[in-house]
């Protein structure tokens, strides 16, 4: 007995079963991503629903599709059973696909295991239509039928397993493929295992007789849909997936970001002090276990601040990513490189076989500085003042090893900066000094602790007296005599300068108002201002106030300022210069031949006295031909620019001669006259003459 085959339900199974094979493939991707588990179940359980009932479906339509010259009808139990038998491989196999990774056991394993299921399925599914009598398979064909669902899992299996990494270009023409593949496998072993069978003539089915066309449309509508809600849910899933994971990744990226600023510095991008202290804190642990030392090294920019002000923010920071980039050239990988406020940078170098190899990286670092460093579209030239702490001899803790190389470079800063200096444990009495020097000198100004002392000045040809400097003194209860080369530094940083400068004026007012109510002739006073004051806007109207409040003339009063301080923005100093000058006062360079001024800025000062420094006067008396050049070259100078020269720090006759054969003009130092409490200086002042050389 033949039966024959109904083109559009054959077709109508093959599309089903390539439908059922495209939502496995979904599914099997889907929920190998799936991270919680049991979300994971429930996909797991609801797509092997869909699949089972599509596979089964396709394998209920091709049974279907095959008109027997008998009414057919199917046992309901079995039928049922064939159906559970599908859910239970399709779950098998989607369990499979989606494992974390697939050996070539597991994947023979698998195949098998479905095919027979499959198999099972099938021909469970034949014998719920009870044919009477009984159906023959044939053997080879039934053979062939199991092997084809046994390969056509196995490749199934792999496809599924190797799609799953698959990225989204492709993805869908290549699943798509894969599914037609798997579609035409199963129907294959379907159409097979169809062939195996041989009927009787006139077998008759026992089962309940069905409507084969209701059948038909029930089993495919109810099959279809549950496909077609499986993948799309899957794929709204997906989205919805993806939507979380980019708000994941996103969620990362601003955490990842926070985390950068925290502990990085925004302008040069260098870790900072939180990374700083933890880093150190490893280093200590490290070095303690390897028995090897490790440097802290404290870097401050000399005259940054200064950069900063007069060529702008924008050069300031150009010039701190180049210096950046400087440091970070010498250091090695294992080093730390740091930036812990405006102009300062700590770096950690770790790794130290000695202590004195630290020397070479100082070493390296100022070689490195005098090369000038990019700024915007500017060169500039900067140096550094270096402080080193070596752990564990200078420090066992951060705080105290940052700190002690901190003390080590204000150290270099105090001696003239541009070098570099390991930690000596003086060095904090020297900071601890510094920092009562700085507090009591406020109450020093308020309780009238300072005191002006007078040097006189005498002019060259006569040695008449011809001038005066005023000096400060400050006798600290506790540490004695403080000379201003000490606190007048540490008033300048902490700004304190200004008030201690107004005061001296005030001073030197109420001085000469008490010399002219004396009946003593007035006298010119010099006094000294810091580069600070030169920054002060309106600096002249400032003085000027002051001098008009106790009606006196401003050309009684000069004001010295020290060549290194002019230098320092000479282009605005010109102009400050030149202000106080039109307004009366006198105007005298200080310390002059150590600032390297520049003849052109000279020139355009015009300034009424240069002084000499005390160095090159001390250098006349070494009977070097050098020294005597020196000192003659500058009186020439001042003499082509129609300037004063005063020779400072006259101490012997033969200093004395050799000046006075230079023609300097004036003369001040410890052989005409030191420096004297204001008493002193008034009867000197009577008197109106040189006292009496000794020797
Ligand atoms: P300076 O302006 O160069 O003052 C000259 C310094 O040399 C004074 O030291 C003076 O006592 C000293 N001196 C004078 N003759 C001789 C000599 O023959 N031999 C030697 N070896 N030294 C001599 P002093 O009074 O200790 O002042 C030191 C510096 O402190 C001053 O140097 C000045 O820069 C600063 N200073 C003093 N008073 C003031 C002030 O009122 N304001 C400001 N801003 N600075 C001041
Ligand atoms: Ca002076
Ligand atoms: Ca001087």
């Amino acid at each position: 007995m033949n039966g024959t085959y109904s083109t559009g339900l054959v077709i109508l199974s093959i599309l089903v079963a390539i439908l059922a094979s495209y939502t496995a493939l979904d599914l099997a991707k889907r929920i190998s991503r799936i991270q919680v588990s049991r979300y994971r179940h429930l996909w797991l359980i609801g797509g092997a629903l869909a699949m089972g009932v599509g596979i089964w479906a396709m394998h209920f339509i091709g049974m279907l599709a095959f008109n027997m010259p008998m009414k057919i009808g199917y046992d309901p139990w079995v039928t049922l059973y064939s159906l559970a038998i599908a859910l239970v491989v399709s779950w098998f196999a989607l369990y499979s696909a989606t494992v974390e990774r697939l050996s070539l056991t597991h994947l023979l394993a698998g195949g098998i295991s479905m095919g027979i299921g499959i198999a099972a399925m099938h021909y469970t599914g034949m014998a719920a239509m009870t044919i009477h009598p009984a159906m023959v398979y044939d053997g080879w064909l039934y053979a062939a039928s199991v092997l084809i669902a046994i390969t056509a899992s196995i490749v199934a299996l792999w496809i599924t397993f190797s799609l799953r990494a698959d990225s989204q270009k492709h993805a869908l023409i290549r699943k798509l493929s894969a599914a037609t593949v798997m579609g035409f496998a199963i129907t294959g072993m379907h159409y097979t295992g169809m062939a195996a069978a041989q009927f009787a003539p006139h077998s008759v089915s026992l089962a309940t007789h069905v409507d084969n066309a209701w059948l038909t449309i029930a089993v495919s509508a109810i099959s279809l849909s549950i496909l077609i809600i499986t993948l799309i849910l899957s794929m709204l899933d997906a989205r919805l997936d993806l939507q979380n994971s980019n708000f994941t990744q996103s969620l990362k990226a601003a955490n990842d970001k926070l985390l950068h600023f925290a502990t990085h510095d925004a302008l040069t991008d260098l870790p900072n002090r939180l990374v700083l202290t933890e880093r150190i804190e490893r280093a200590i642990h490290t070095a303690r276990r390897d028995h090897r030392p490790f440097a802290i090294i404290y870097l401050d920019l000399d005259g940054f601040k200064m950069i900063n002000d007069s060529l702008g923010h924008l050069i300031g920071d150009a010039l701190l990513k180049s210096v950046t980039q400087r440091l970070l050239s010498i250091l090695s990988q294992k080093d730390t490189l740091t930036r812990v406020g405006g102009d300062e940078f700590v770096l950690l170098i770790e790794n130290l076989a000695q202590p004195e190899n630290c020397l070479v990286i100082c070493e390296q670092i100022q070689a490195a500085m005098r090369i000038p460093l990019e700024a915007g579209k500017t060169k500039l030239h900067i140096t550094a003042s270096i402080g080193v702490a070596i752990f564990p001899h200078d420090g066992d803790s951060v705080e105290s090893l940052l700190h002690n190389a901190d003390a080590a470079m204000y150290e270099v800063k105090r001696s003239g900066r541009n070098a570099y200096r390991y930690f000596e444990p003086v060095m904090n009495t020297n900071a601890l000094r510094t920092l009562r020097i700085q507090a009591d000198l406020h109450k020093a100004l308020d309780n009238q602790e300072l005191k002006l002392y007078y040097q006189p000045k005498f002019l060259g040809d006569n040695l008449e007296l011809n001038g005066t400097e005023a000096l400060l003194r400050w006798n600290h209860a506790e540490l004695g005599e403080i000379s201003p080369n000490e606190f007048i530094p540490i008033a300048e940083r902490s700004g304190l300068v200004l008030e201690i400068g107004e005061w001296v004026i005030r001073q030197t007012c109420r001085q000469q108002v008490e010399w002219i109510k004396a009946g003593i002739e007035p006298i010119k006073i010099a006094v000294n201002l810091s580069a600070k004051h030169l920054r002060q806007r309106n600096l002249d109207a400032l003085i000027l106030a002051i001098v008009h409040e106790y009606q006196l003339d401003p050309r009684l009063l000069m004001l010295e300022i020290t060549e290194s301080a002019v230098m320092e923005d000479a282009e605005e100093n010109v102009a400050t210069i030149n202000q106080l000058q039109r307004v009366g006062f006198e105007v005298a360079i200080d310390d002059f031949g150590t600032g390297y001024s520049s003849l052109s800025y000279l020139q355009k000062f015009r300034v009424r006295q240069i002084k000499i420094d005390q160095f090159f006067v001390a250098g006349l008396d070494k009977n070097h031909a050098e020294g005597f050049a020196i000192v003659s070259a500058i009186i020439g100078l001042a003499r082509a620019l129609k300037m004063e020269v005063v020779a400072e720090g006259v101490e012997t006759h033969s200093q004395l001669q050799k000046l006075m054969r230079l023609s300097c003009d004036q003369f001040q130092g410890y052989l005409l006259g030191k420096p004297m409490p204001a008493a002193e200086f008034t009867s000197l002042l009577r008197r109106r003459r040189m006292p009496r050389l000794s020797g």
